[in-house]
């Protein structure tokens, strides 16, 4: 069994201990100690990081009652080969080296050392959910159903939506929250008697009461927990929520606490001061500003188009009033360099609600694209034409006897492609 020395104290990071079985977890050296500061992820808060006897502590897991330090094989053999290289050091390192990678040894005293800054920030997080779940709690009787704590955010996972528009709840428990933390509240961690039990309130009740220790935060919360928390609420800093979303019934409330919502606080500033000198307004007036631009876009991209549709009116109209006349026909063949294949297409459209009229157009780019159509009156079979042509650049198209498309990856041979339309054409 490990001695969890957390317990007691979670702001200590510096430790000795003393080495009680030497293993490995997944081909990974690992150490079991007598006791540790070091917390194994459980309860929904992720293990520490830190180093131990010098050797990265890259996993914490809890096996039963004891914890496994599980230390890097592969940052100790890179270390080994850039100790090679420095050849006054190599014996003294070495040595050194060949004692990380086969772990601490059974019996040795090991000094213990954990990231102090991951840790303070798993309290500041993890106390604030207890305050947060308190606050749903008593504003709108949510229980709390499910905590996650990730590198980026926290949720928690509430049984019921409130009453009330969500966000006007959501903005309560903030600011009952917050009070808590300015309150600067004590916070206590213990393993309860059996004689303090029926005195303690808690927020839901454990299963059992054997080795379950409670935390309390002065005059407002009480809860099981095995985690690590701040001593007093003023540490947490701030507790902000930061987005929310339906789940399962209930709602699933993502926050964020002390460092994290100062460096999110920074981020959003700094965006929104950045976008408001953009638009050349103040950041009070910045949501206006950007509901005009959005309006002022929509109607832009609006006459954009009807402008568009109206200029290719005008264009089928010139073309089918230059085009060649033969016979029966007046022919327009036509290639159109880079521009957009959409527009060939419109135009050819058009042209087919003109009587007399075959259309031979074409965009060449990367590839060439065919567009064909003849007026209602003509009985000429566009899309058979059209399979010719295509054929000539390598490629295919089809479509109706008025109006066929097509393309080829043979650009080169586009006018080719349109001679032999064409012959096809005054053939018929
Ligand atoms: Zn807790």
């Amino acid at each position: 069994m490990t001695k969890r020395l957390y317990y007691d104290d979670p702001f200590l990071t510096q430790f000795e201990a003393r080495v009680m079985e030497a293993t490995t977890v997944a081909g990974r050296p690992a150490a079991i100690l007598d006791q540790t500061a070091f917390y194994p992820t459980s309860g929904g808060q992720p293990h520490d990081t830190g180093t131990l006897a010098g050797a990265p502590v890259i996993d914490v897991v809890e096996r039963e009652d004891t914890v496994l330090h599980v230390l890097d094989g592969d940052t100790i053999r890179r270390q080994r080969d850039t100790i090679r290289r420095q050849r006054d050091t190599i014996r003294r390192q070495r040595d050194t080296i060949r004692r990380q990678r086969e772990g601490p040894a059974v019996g040795n005293l090991v000094q213990g050392l954990v990231n102090s800054q991951r840790r303070f920030d798993h309290m500041q997080q993890h106390t604030g959910q207890h305050i947060l779940s308190q606050a749903s709690l008593k504003l709108w009787g949510a229980q709390t159903v499910g905590f996650h704590l990730s590198e980026t955010y926290s949720s928690i996972d509430l049984d019921r939506p409130p009453d009330q528009p969500v966000d006007q709840a959501i903005a309560q428990i903030q600011e009952l929250a917050n009070g808590i933390v300015f309150d600067d509240r004590p916070v206590r961690a213990w393993f309860p008697t059996e004689q303090e039990w029926p005195s303690l309130r808690l927020r839901k009740p454990p299963p059992v009461r054997e080795h379950v220790r409670v935390v309390q935060v002065e005059g407002f919360d009480v809860t099981a927990c095995g985690g690590t928390h701040v001593t007093a609420t003023g540490q947490i800093g701030l507790i902000v929520v930061r987005r929310w979303e339906r789940y399962k019934g209930g709602l699933r409330v993502e926050f964020l606490c002390g460092g994290r919502a100062l460096r999110d606080y920074c981020f959003l500033s700094t965006t929104v001061r950045g976008l408001a000198v953009e638009l050349g307004v103040s950041d009070i007036d910045l949501a206006d500003a950007m509901r005009r631009r959005l309006t002022e876009a929509q109607e832009c991209r609006h006459l954009a188009e009807v402008r568009g549709e109206a200029l290719l009116d005008y264009e089928a109209h010139e073309l089918a009033a230059t085009a060649e006349a033969h016979d029966d026909v007046r022919l327009i063949v036509r290639v159109y360099e880079g521009r957009p294949f959409d527009e060939v297409r419109r135009l050819a459209i058009r042209l087919a609600d003109v009587p007399g009229i075959v259309a031979l157009l074409a965009a060449r780019g990367e590839k060439a694209q065919l567009a064909f159509a003849r007026g209602p009156d003509l009985d000429h079979d566009m899309s058979a034409i059209l399979r010719a042509a295509c054929a000539v650049i390598g490629g295919r198209g089809g479509g109706r006897p008025h109006l066929a498309q097509g393309g080829g990856p043979d650009p080169a041979r586009l006018d080719e492609a349109l001679a032999t339309a064409r012959e096809r054409v005054l053939a018929t």
